[in-house]
This record gives C-alpha cells, sequence and structure tokens, in this order.
C-alpha cells in the first residue's frame, strides 16, 4: 500500500534565504523585488548545465526569465533533470522551431475584438489584463505578449474591455487571465471586479493565476477580502508537480477558500515533468487536500520551441486512463486540447463504450477492463 500522504513531508521554510527575516520573506513585495532574474543570479546559487547556459544566452528576445525566491527552492539543485526546474529554467532547445509551431498556437489573435479581450465562445470571454507574471513558465502559450521580450508592445485596454462585456449581454462569464492578475493591486483589482460585477448579465468572474503556486504570499487577508466581497469569483490556480503543493500553498489556498473561492487546478502536461501516472496521481491527491478540484490537463500548446516538453498525446490518453477508476474520481483532470487555430478546448477522453448501438444494448468496458451490458 502506498503510504498515506499527510503534508509532514510538504516543503516549508526559507531554504536558501534562511537568513533573510520572516517579515521580508512573507511579503510578497519583497519575493517580487528579489526575483531571480538573470544568469549570474542562477548560476550564484545553482550549477547550470550547458544546455541551460545557452538557453540563458536568447531568453532575452524570447520570453524573459524570473523565478521567485519561494519558488527556486523548491528546485532540487542536485538533479539537472529536476521537474521544477524544468519549468522555469531556460534551455537552448527553446530557439529550436519545430512543424507545427507557431507564436500563437491557439488563433488568439483572430477573436480579439478589443487589445487583450478574447471572445471565442458565444457565452464568455478571456480577458487579459496585464502582461507580467510573477515567473515565467518556458512553455507559456502567451509567450508573444507577456514579458515584454518581444516586438509585440501589448497594452492592456481595461476601459474598452469592460465597455465590450457591458454591450454583449451574452457574455455571462468572465475570465481574467493575462499575464497574471494577481500582480495588479488589490485596489485595481477591486475596481475592474466591482465594475464587471455590477454589469447585471456577468452573472460571475474567474481568474486565472499562477501566483499561489509561484508567490503564495500575494494571497493576503486583504487581497482574500477583495475576493470575498465580489463573490462569486472563482479561481483557477496552476500547479504542475506535487513539489509545488508546500505548506505556503496549503495556507493560500486555505485563506482563499475560506474567502468563498472556489479553486480548480490547470496542470500542462510535460515531458520529464509529471508525464507519469504516479505524479499525476500525487498530485491530484495534494490538490483535493488543498480543496483544489483538477479542472483541465493541457496537451502543451504547440507554441514555438515548445518539442522538448511535449508529450505525445497518446500517452496523455493513457495516463488519464491509469487515473480513473483507480484513485477519486475528484482527483482525475479533463485532458484538453486547446485547438490549434482558435478552435477551442476539445476534451480527449479513453473510450470505455465498447458499442454503443448493439443489439443487446450498450456494451462497456471499466476501468479493469471487465465488459458489462447497460440495456436499453
Ligand atoms: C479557456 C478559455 C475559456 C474558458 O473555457 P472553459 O472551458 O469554460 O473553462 C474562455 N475563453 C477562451 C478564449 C479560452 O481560451
Amino acid at each position: 500500500m502506498e503510504p498515506r500522504d499527510n503534508r509532514q513531508n510538504w516543503f516549508r521554510g526559507q531554504g536558501l534565504w534562511a537568513d533573510t527575516p520572516d517579515a521580508d520573506w512573507q511579503n510578497w513585495v519583497w519575493q517580487y523585488k528579489n526575483r531571480l532574474v538573470t544568469e549570474e543570479q542562477f548560476a550564484a546559487r545553482m550549477r547550470l548545465t550547458d544546455a541551460e547556459r545557452a538557453g540563458f544566452a536568447q531568453a532575452g528576445g524570447r520570453l524573459s526569465v524570473a523565478v521567485t525566491p519561494y519558488f527556486f527552492n523548491l528546485i532540487n539543485r542536485d538533479d539537472p533533470e529536476c521537474p521544477i526546474r524544468r519549468q522555469v529554467i531556460p534551455v537552448g532547445a527553446e530557439s529550436v522551431a519545430s512543424p507545427g509551431e507557431s507564436a500563437d498556437p491557439v488563433g488568439e489573435e483572430g477573436t480579439m475584438p478589443v487589445e487583450g479581450l478574447v471572445h471565442r465562445y458565444p457565452d464568455r470571454v478571456l480577458f487579459l489584463v496585464t502582461n507580467q507574471c510573477a515567473a515565467y513558465c518556458r512553455y507559456c502559450t502567451r509567450g508573444r505578449l507577456v514579458s515584454n521580450a518581444r516586438e509585440y508592445n501589448f497594452q492592456p485596454r481595461h476601459e474598452a474591455a469592460l465597455d465590450y462585456i457591458a454591450a454583449h449581454s451574452e457574455v455571462r462569464d468572465v475570465l481574467l487571465s493575462g499575464g497574471d492578475p494577481l500582480l495588479l493591486t488589490d485596489a485595481k483589482l477591486d475596481y475592474l471586479l466591482g465594475r464587471l460585477r455590477a454589469i447585471p448579465h456577468v452573472e460571475f468572474v474567474r481568474i486565472g493565476s499562477r501566483i499561489p503556486d509561484f508567490m503564495p504570499q500575494r494571497v493576503t487577508p486583504a487581497l482574500c477580502e477583495v475576493l470575498r466581497r465580489h463573490g462569486p469569483v472563482w479561481m483557477s490556480i496552476h500547479v504542475n508537480h506535487p513539489r509545488e503543493c508546500t505548506e505556503e500553498l496549503f495556507q493560500a489556498t486555505e485563506r482563499l477558500s475560506l474567502a468563498g473561492v472556489p479553486l480548480g487546478n490547470q496542470s500542462v502536461l510535460l515531458r520529464g515533468v509529471n508525464d507519469d501516472a504516479e505524479t499525476l496521481k500525487s498530485l491530484g491527491h495534494r490538490l483535493l487536500m488543498m480543496r483544489v478540484r483538477p479542472y483541465y490537463l493541457y496537451a502543451c500548446d504547440q507554441i514555438t520551441g515548445s518539442a522538448h516538453l511535449r508529450v505525445p498525446v497518446k500517452r496523455g490518453i493513457e495516463l488519464i486512463r491509469s487515473l480513473r477508476g483507480f484513485t477519486t474520481g475528484y482527483a482525475v483532470p479533463q485532458f484538453v486540447i486547446d485547438a490549434p487555430g482558435g478552435g477551442g478546448k476539445v476534451p480527449v477522453n479513453p473510450e470505455y463504450v465498447e458499442t454503443l448501438d448493439g443489439a443487446e444494448g450498450v456494451v462497456l468496458r471499466n476501468y479493469k477492463g471487465e465488459l458489462s451490458v447497460y440495456r436499453e
């Protein structure tokens, strides 16, 4: 039997920054200002591989590098293949373009009625409120516009987007993303949420954020009070590996839950990070302990320079099959591919129906491979 995961082995503490006063460590502005951003800052704390040095050499023109001290502590610095490291430290392979890849892999540019507002589905919009993040995921689907590393001069236009939403009564669900919306000040979030919640046809707001994962210190009681006041506000966080489930993240998600924010998680299936069943299962279990429901598992978008991180779709389906039935249904995310060109998210599932229109009924195969018949 697997040992029970009871949080005693979850990472906590200040690690390499043990000498930093607690008041600084717990302060998100300190975490933000002390991010590691240059090759020298990383090299002073870990031995970079040749591939990583090559990655730093060209990251400046592609997607900035930034890692908070809090998140850096989760890296196993002795392991060049560390699953945390692979998510945030650049490698030379990022400059290799492969067939099928592009700078806007899910076709967002074609469905923006206002700069930064993606209206792809009939009843909901994606509102990009900033182009900055606390740290940069190397497989970012919006690498073209986040971090200001490229020509694209993204200017979020909050007022124009709010006007568009107010004028479109079919929009009942607004998803704030970016960049990371939780980098906005409490006052700015209070303003945006207040404006959105005052629009009669907007039923609720969602926030997509990796800040709880990269910088849980941002989830202050004051921020939680803003979210509570404008509820229902849902939040999708982004955790890819069970090691990211720390005591600090646990406490941040608890504060959010107690403020009435229902939490989901969106993971990206990444080679060498979470492409095995035990890792995904442990991640699902830890998320549920934090009151976070695994929502989507994304096949990695075909962003230019991501081939080294992508996993075959077939493998993703096998991984879902190895979870379904073998663990809590809540722990199993929906595997999706965000269709190239702007088609939206397409669910991709293992097949459990053997025959749908057989003479004796629907023939089903369960998680153990056993057949049964559902007579109609
Ligand atoms: C992902 C996404 C949404 C939200 O999709 P759900 O399946 O409702 O979570 C909305 N708009 C765009 C453009 C998206 O990419």
